[in-house]
């Protein structure tokens, strides 16, 4: 069991269509934690970019949307949910224009910087706390107790969103490829493996069988 007053962080990393989200959000919820989906607030900025109508390949704009705004998330695995100035964007931060735009605004340097400082202050804040993303155990919290990364086939993973928003599994593909193309070979903080992460394939594992053995693991490094 986990000590009472010690603090506990999983970081779960891994490209789109992983299963981190279903995952992490389960964990979560099993060991009665927070959990914070930093892709969340990379989208929330996103919208925000597009709503102020900012060229994606001028930087510095970008970077002032980012300073102007007031991103705030909500870390309950249960019915998570975002906000820019106050106003609630969860539904349009998974549309199609932000999932275009995103990965060109997750890029800017002083974005990251924002969000990143952001992110390590909600989670200071936690008593336990699931966080998932691209570079949770590599950057945002490279001393937390259990790193993840999750893969799949990229055709599993293309199948697993064209179901979830109803577009065609050849169109979900080519994005998702631009979008894992974008997110690793970005120069900052890139997606990548932290070198003592756990790797799980989840091509042809059910989203329980994932669950279980990261509370396997989550039960050695808490007992
Ligand atoms: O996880 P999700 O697909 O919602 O993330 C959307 C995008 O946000 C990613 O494609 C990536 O460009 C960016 N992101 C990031 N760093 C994170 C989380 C997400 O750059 N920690």
């Amino acid at each position: 069991m986990h000590d009472e007053g010690r603090q506990l962080v999983v970081a779960v990393d891994g490209p789109s269509g992983s299963g981190k989200s279903t995952i992490s959000r389960r964990v979560a919820q099993a060991l009665h934690a927070r959990y914070l989906d930093t892709g969340a607030m990379y989208r929330a900025v996103t919208y925000a970019v597009l709503r102020d109508n900012v060229d994606l390949a001028d930087v510095d704009k970008i970077a002032a949307v980012a300073e102007d705004i007031h991103v705030a998330i909500g870390t309950d695995p249960v019915a998570p949910h975002v906000s820019v100035d106050g106003v609630g964007v969860d539904r349009e931060i998974r549309g199609p224009e932000v999932t275009r735009a995103v990965s060109a605004v997750s890029a800017v340097p002083a974005v990251r910087a924002i969000l990143v400082a952001q992110q390590r202050a909600i989670i200071a804040d936690a008593e336990r706390i699931v966080v998932e993303g691209r570079d949770i155990g590599t950057v945002v919290a490279p001393d937390a107790d259990l790193k993840v990364y999750l893969t799949a086939d990229a055709e599993e993973r293309a199948r697993r969103r064209s179901s979830e928003n109803a577009t065609s599994q050849a169109a979900t593909a080519a994005d998702l490829a631009r979008r894992d193309r974008l997110d690793s070979t970005r120069s900052a903080d890139p997606l990548r493996q932290a070198e003592d992460a756990v790797v799980l394939d989840t091509t042809t594992l059910g989203i329980d069988e994932v669950v279980e053995r990261l509370q396997r693991m989550l039960d050695k490094v808490t007992a």
